[in-house]
């Protein structure tokens, strides 16, 4: 039995009823939209917003807040107190970002992950 390729409405060539090539594009557009989507759910569970962030910022954000919510002592994570407000602690999350918390007694509130830029905007005469 011979069998004729034939062109797709997409301009494909191949054998069948529909285009092989373009199938294995939605399938794997598909599994890309679903693997964002499951990324995405995951930061209902952060105590602040880390959506912006680079992935590997993300993950290394919520080591520290988990880390903080065990009671972990913020110098674990090289974390310092700003000379202008002493109830504010600077935590370095990569080279570029880092995550400003509220130190409230007893324990340490996670407040925002900011990168080198925005910190240098928030800073008081910066
Ligand atoms: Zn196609």
């Amino acid at each position: 039995m011979s069998r004729r390729k034939k062109t797709f409405p997409c301009g494909h060539k191949g054998y069948g009823q529909a285009c092989h090539r373009c199938e294995q594009e939605h399938k794997a557009r598909d599994a890309k939209k679903q693997q964002k989507q499951e990324w995405e759910s995951t930061f209902a569970e952060d105590p602040i917003d880390l959506k912006e962030l680079p992935a590997h910022v993300v993950v290394k954000a919520r080591i520290i807040i988990a880390g903080l919510e065990s009671h972990k002592n913020y110098r674990e994570f090289g974390g310092k107190r700003l000379r202008h407000n002493r109830f504010i602690i600077s935590i370095p999350v990569t080279r570029h970002y880092r995550m400003l918390c509220y130190d409230k007694g007893s324990f340490v509130i996670p407040h925002a992950v900011l990168s080198h830029e925005d910190y240098n905007v928030d800073k008081p005469g910066g």
